[in-house]
């Protein structure tokens, strides 16, 4: 099944009909291969650890 609406990014917050969710919150398929690709002490990568970590205690 195709999904035809654009969600925004949680991260970089463009629009883009494809990606994953997480936590009922949606990041866009460049920003998924950018967390898959970093580095796990980067500070990029802890600030949006931290963003889905404030989405898991809001929701
Ligand atoms: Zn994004």
């Amino acid at each position: 099944m195709k999904r035809e609406i654009e969600m925004t990014c949680l991260i970089c917050h463009n629009q883009d009909e494809k990606g994953i969710e997480i936590f009922s919150k949606f990041i866009c398929r460049h920003c998924e291969k950018e967390i898959i690709h970093m580095e796990s002490t980067s500070n990029q990568y802890r600030m949006i650890l931290h963003e889905l970590k404030k989405i898991s205690i809001y929701t």
